[in-house]
């Protein structure tokens, strides 16, 4: 559940939130802009993103 405007952003990797401002790292998925706490997450991301999104998808719908 993500907030439009408020600025911050999931990272899916290490459940961190990460302020959109200030961020480094980000990786477009699908269209979609996901957003990362380092360099070491947006690796492990893109190398299985879909590990990371049917993580999340499966706990929303719990
Ligand atoms: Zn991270």
């Amino acid at each position: 559940m993500q907030m439009k405007g408020s600025g911050t952003r999931f990272d899916p990797v290490c459940d961190m939130n990460v302020t959109e401002r200030d961020v480094t790292y980000k990786s477009d998925y699908k269209g979609i802009a996901y957003y990362f706490c380092s360099y070491e997450c947006m690796k492990k991301f893109q190398d299985n993103p879909e590990k990371y999104l049917s993580f999340h998808e499966k706990e929303a719908k719990v």
